[in-house]
């Protein structure tokens, strides 16, 4: 059997609490024979500066390089607001981002049947959803130059930022799209804004060339960006995998969160370039953040982070039907009635962190035989 080298950097607030919750599922996997993870645990965001005076250590950087996979919780907080800029909490975040090459970010959004109930939308327009938004992260407006602001003769001052793409760069992030696509329903949206925009012109015809030469068995559909974010909360089941930039996927996948009711429900994965073997680095870690007003009293929703790591068995460890038993357990938890205070329901029993991470463990173990 495979050994995984795993790192677990829980961060700030509420993070050790929900990572206590994931590293339970790990420990029982490892103790029964499932899997062989090798766990090492490292300090990030805040912790990291408490420690170190810096959002993350060499050392822990170092080990983020040589894990095959990162689990990471949240950073950040109010006791850190006035640290400077450079070894901010969020900083650690993006070091590791950059370092590791995470230029592919997966948000997928389900909604539970139990609570279809939470989101804004109708319950027959979001039960049993399940999309997955498949954003560039590392490329765009976010990083092109100029960007600045500048100040002309007139006194009067300009801001620039520049949409920026490379080919390879949109290549790389389709062929991710289409891979998936193909182990879920084999329908891909890639969403832009070629009608106004020559970065948008280039990302469709790379889709299409990519698509052409190599996915033509998967189904591929253009939509303009503002029509997706429509479409979203108009229909969203319409949707399997929605391939787009990263100033578009920004915006697109927190529309998508929100389909689904709650924060503390939303995993995450980014993935990088594949080596000889195929392999890609990778983290792996909930959408939402630390949640200071509830850190250290039990309250925190571990279930974006226990779908992290469902997320890890099936794009890192190539173990799919561990990962389905993982959100079915997650899916069974909810039916039961239990849910945390963030998402309780009318009538639902509400538990504590622990309480949960042990009734999605227990589901777990039932599901396994
Ligand atoms: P947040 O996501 O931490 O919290 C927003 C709201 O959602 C809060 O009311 C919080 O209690 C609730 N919430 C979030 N996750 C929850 C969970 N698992 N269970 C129950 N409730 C949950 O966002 P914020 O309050 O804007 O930011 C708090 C800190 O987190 C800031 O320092 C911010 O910079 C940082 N942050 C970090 C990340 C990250 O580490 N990836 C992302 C966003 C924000």
């Amino acid at each position: 059997m495979a050994t995984y080298k795993v790192l677990l950097l829980p961060g700030d607030g509420i993070g050790p609490e929900i990572m206590a919750e994931a590293k339970k599922i790990l420990d029982w996997m490892n103790e029964t024979g499932i899997a062989r993870f090798e766990m090492e645990e490292g300090l990030v965001g805040g912790a990291a500066y408490d420690a170190h005076g810096v959002a993350i250590s060499e050392e822990d950087m170092d080990k983020a390089l040589k894990a095959d996979a990162v689990l990471f919780g949240a950073v950040g907080g109010p006791q850190w607001d006035d640290v400077p800029y450079e070894v901010r909490p969020e900083a650690g975040l993006l070091r590791l981002r950059k370092d590791l090459e995470l230029f592919a970010n997966l948000r997928p959004a389900i909604c539970y049947p139990a609570l279809a109930d939470a989101s804004s939308l109708k319950r027959e327009v979001v039960e049993g959803l399940d999309i997955l938004i498949v954003r560039e992260l590392t490329g765009g407006v976010y990083f092109g130059e100029p960007k600045e602001i500048v100040t002309l003769e007139s006194g009067e001052k300009r801001a620039v930022d520049t949409q920026l793409y490379h080919e390879h760069e949109v290549e790389r992030i389709a062929r991710v799209a289409f891979d998936l696509a193909r182990a879920r329903n084999n329908r891909v949206h890639s969403a832009d804004k070629k009608n106004v925009m020559k970065t948008g012109v280039l990302w469709d015809d790379v889709v299409r060339r990519v698509h052409e030469t190599d996915y033509a068995d998967v189904e591929l559909h253009h939509i303009l960006a503002d029509n997706c974010a429509m479409q979203l909360v108009r229909w969203p089941k319409q949707f399997d995998v929605i391939v787009t930039d990263n100033l578009f996927g920004d915006i697109l996948s927190d529309v998508a969160a929100m389909l689904t009711g709650s924060l503390g429900m939303l995993p995450s994965a980014s993935l990088g370039p594949a080596d000889a073997e195929g392999r890609r680095r990778a983290m792996y870690e909930p959408v939402h953040g630390s949640a200071p007003d509830i850190a250290g009293q039990g309250k925190a929703n571990p279930i974006a982070m226990i779908a992290s790591l469902g997320m890890m068995l099936r794009y890192s460890f190539g173990m799919g039907d561990w990962a389905d038993k993982v959100d079915q357990a997650i899916a069974n938890t909810l039916a039961r009635g239990v849910a945390t205070a963030d998402i309780a329901w009318d009538g639902a029993r509400v538990v504590s962190t622990a309480e949960m991470g042990d009734m999605i463990l227990a589901e777990l173990k039932a599901l396994a035989g």
